[in-house]
């Protein structure tokens, strides 16, 4: 087949992948502390082997000849995600690739300190350097804005247009929702459940968790990290981290939240390996997968009735008295909150429109980092009705801007809303869709994930998959949810 020769030479880089990959995994969760500078060593070393292969002559050469090839659809889709890959590659200068990589480095090690000490001047040099270098890196791509060139590295299907026409529709459909939610006061009233959590039990929780999803054991791991995260060895090796406290029970929805991007990659087409066909299609996507199983499945009421005995043997004094209904009502407990990765899905989606339009306002109208803490906390008092007590409760509490991950946040809420939509098709599509989660069937919805979305890789764009985006799907999950 014409596409053979690619996809050979392919297949070394992505071996090359999966060996930096379980590097990395390991310096997450096992490493000794001490190891840390070789480990650098060893990452960058791997990182520059993949960097050279995928700018030589040979590869460069190998995309020309399947150019000239009569192709066929499929290969002709191969071919163009392949140039995507390659064209971005291709338009950064070394230069500013080793500036940037260097003032990432930085400014993240900053960052770290400087939000332990509350101290925003030590970190905001760092943040100006990045956004200066990030500005400068916008100028390399042809797109309409500089924003729109930063977003469509984490998804190249939304431009910053369409982007604020769903955000505002959200925005409105949400502080709509969040009043009435208020008003209503059965989501707001409802006490936690009382620790202290044994981590045994969690532990045991957790990886019933992981069954019930149906990530099988003979193909993945679940361990311990200070943040949860997965991270894809190869298909057939998938790891996934939780992190337990006895004070909560945040170790279940953080498991399945990592289970489903696990899922993702876990069944991606072998037949594709080392192509962009064995990927997925965009981080939105694959976070509508995460948010999927955490909140769709894991938050409803049909799987609060299943998981409910199994949580009254595990914790039987958290439990004492705690009926179906009421873990219902405590598993969608609505508050907001400073903290983006705490915050209940009512309002979680503000978090990030806050952090958008504060970016858009960096890349598209100049903002300066010495300006953004104002802007912060006018935001934050406009959406949620809060006020930051400290810098590390506000603009530094992410890594994200650190690491220099402009366009990155609106993929968490284009993930939620995709996540919307494939509910609303499951539930016409699979009509037992409630009975089979209330029966502890989760695989068929597993099933009906990888036929339609995980199987088909980057064959397939997102809009093929959920059509024109639409927040209404996501506004009418959650006004179903909330009961109001
Ligand atoms: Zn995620």
């Amino acid at each position: 087949m014409s596409t053979k020769n690619v996809q050979e030479y392919l297949k070394e880089i992505s071996y090359l992948k999966s060996i930096q990959a379980l590097l990395h995994w390991d310096m997450e969760t096992m490493m000794p502390r001490g190891a840390v500078e070789d480990r650098a060593e060893h990452l960058s070393y791997i990182g520059s082997k993949i960097h050279s292969q995928i700018t030589s002559k040979k590869y460069a050469s190998l995309l020309k000849e399947m150019e000239g090839m009569r192709l066929k659809p499929r290969e002709k889709k191969l071919l163009k995600e392949l140039k995507w890959d390659y064209d971005l590659f291709q338009a950064l200068p070394e230069k500013h690739v080793v500036e940037l990589s260097k003032a990432q480095t930085m400014a993240t090690h900053a960052w770290a300190e400087a939000r332990k000490k509350n101290d925003w001047s030590a970190f905001k040099p760092h943040l100006q350097k990045l956004i200066d270098l990030k500005k400068r890196e916008a100028t390399f791509y042809k797109t309409k804005t500089p924003y729109d060139a930063l977003i469509r590295l984490h998804d190249k299907e939304f431009s910053s247009a369409e982007i604020d026409s769903l955000f505002g529709d959200l925005k409105k459909g949400l502080l709509k929702l969040s009043h009435a939610v208020k008003k209503d006061g059965s989501f707001v009233k409802v006490k936690n459940l009382k620790g202290p959590f044994d981590i045994n039990a969690q532990k045991k929780l957790s990886a019933y968790a992981v069954e019930l999803c149906g990530l099988p054991a003979s193909h993945s791991r679940l361990d311990e990290s200070v943040h949860p995260f997965s991270i894809n060895i190869s298909p057939l090796d998938q790891r996934i981290t939780t992190r337990y406290t006895t004070e909560n029970l945040d170790s279940l929805s953080s498991t399945m939240h990592e289970v489903g991007h696990a899922l993702y990659e876990h069944n991606l087409p072998r037949e594709w390996a080392g192509t962009p066909f064995q990927e997925a299609i965009s981080l939105s996507v694959h976070e509508s997968q995460s948010r999927f199983w955490e909140n769709v499945v894991g938050r409803s009421r049909a799987f609060c009735h299943f998981i409910h005995p199994k949580m009254k043997e595990l914790f039987p004094a958290a439990m004492k008295g705690v009926n179906e209904e009421a873990l219902y009502h405590i598993f969608n407990k609505s508050v907001p909150g400073m903290i983006r990765v705490e915050e209940c899905e009512l309002y979680y989606n503000f978090h990030i429109i806050i952090r958008y339009e504060i970016e858009e306002m960096i890349f598209n109208q100049g903002l300066k980092a010495a300006d953004i803490p104002a802007i912060w906390n006018e935001k934050y008092k406009e959406y949620l009705g809060l006020t930051p007590k400290t810098y590390a409760e506000g603009l530094m509490q992410d890594s994200h801007w650190a690491g220099g991950a402009f366009g990155y946040f609106p993929t968490y809420t284009l993930g939620n809303l995709i996540s919307g939509t494939i509910y609303q098709k499951m539930k016409k599509d699979m009509p037992n869709f409630k009975k089979d989660v209330g029966n502890g069937k989760l695989g068929k919805i597993g099933e009906y994930l990888k036929e339609n979305i995980h199987s088909k890789g980057r064959s397939v764009d997102a809009k093929d998959i959920v059509g024109k985006l639409d927040v209404k799907d996501y506004l009418n999950y959650l006004t179903e949810k909330f009961e109001v």
